[in-house]
């Protein structure tokens, strides 16, 4: 059975969880400073790879919680080690930004437009046509094709933006080929990293977010504790209809060390 007082390391969605937008969530920085007083380690995991490991350090301190450096992952990044430990030396065509190539370089990946051995899309917020038709003749010659995260849509105010499941589905829709691995969550590839990293057992994680079929459903498939936050996407009358039943739901992220206790003194 599942006990989040056994859990070591507190994986944490941002958007929706953490903050939302500019705005801490009430009291969730308090909460995560008492779960390291506690000994638990932390880590922000979120799927969006247009900004680079370190644009979220620098976002969270400003907010006022107190972020260090090897506390971050994104799945820019988990697709950079994937990349080095499978595709070693090789050359990628990579659709991203320039935070994403940034990343990419930090990591040592040559990228090519022209001579390129992998292909990867990323969410790519300069796009242009042409890089996507490239991508596409990429694509269709058969280069091995990895997808940083699947998400459809990111969530912004006024009217989300489309994100990279959308170019995916137009890559597919044109050339017939969907990516031969995705990166991110809900996908296990991150979590298997996780794990190795943390040197822990699967249960010793649990992964804290507002969306069930990204944060919850990535917990479910990495065999962790799972933790639905109401503080973001999903409310009451979500979580009944959905099939993805978390092993705890909790109003916000605040909720989490008196439930530790709780456990505890039981
Ligand atoms: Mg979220």
């Amino acid at each position: 059975m599942k006990n989040i007082k056994s859990v070591e390391l507190f994986v944490f969605d941002l958007d929706g969880t953490v903050y939302i937008g500019d705005d801490e969530i009430d009291g969730s920085f308090d909460a995560i400073n008492s779960l390291r007083q506690m000994g638990k380690r932390i880590c922000f995991f979120t799927n969006n790879s247009s900004r680079m490991h370190t644009d979220y350090i620098a976002r969270l301190n400003k907010l006022g919680l107190r972020t260090y450096s090897d506390e971050i992952y994104t799945s820019g990044q988990v697709t950079c080690e994937y990349i080095l430990d499978n595709y070693r030396g090789k050359k990628v065509f990579l659709l991203g930004n320039e935070r994403l190539r940034a990343e990419f370089e930090l990591y040592g990946i040559e990228l090519s437009d022209d001579d390129p051995d992998i292909c990867v899309i990323g969410f790519d917020t300069s796009l242009t046509y042409e890089r996507l038709y490239k991508l596409c003749k990429y694509v269709n010659a058969g280069l091995p094709y990895i997808a940083t995260h699947p998400d459809f849509f990111c969530p912004a105010p006024g009217c989300p933006m489309p994100d990279i499941g959308a170019l995916m589905e137009a890559v597919r829709l044109t050339v017939g080929r969907s990516p031969d691995i995705i990166m991110g969550k809900p996908h296990k590839t991150a979590g298997e990293r996780l794990a190795k990293k943390y040197n822990l057992h699967p249960r010793q994680i649990a992964m804290v977010g507002d969306r069930l079929y990204t944060d919850v459903a990535f917990g479910k498939n990495c065999g962790f504790v799972s933790v639905l936050v109401l503080s973001g996407e999903t409310d009451k009358e979500m979580l009944s209809r959905s099939k993805i039943k978390p092993d705890y739901v909790l109003d916000k992220v605040k909720d989490i060390p008196a439930l530790i206790k709780e456990e505890q003194e039981a």
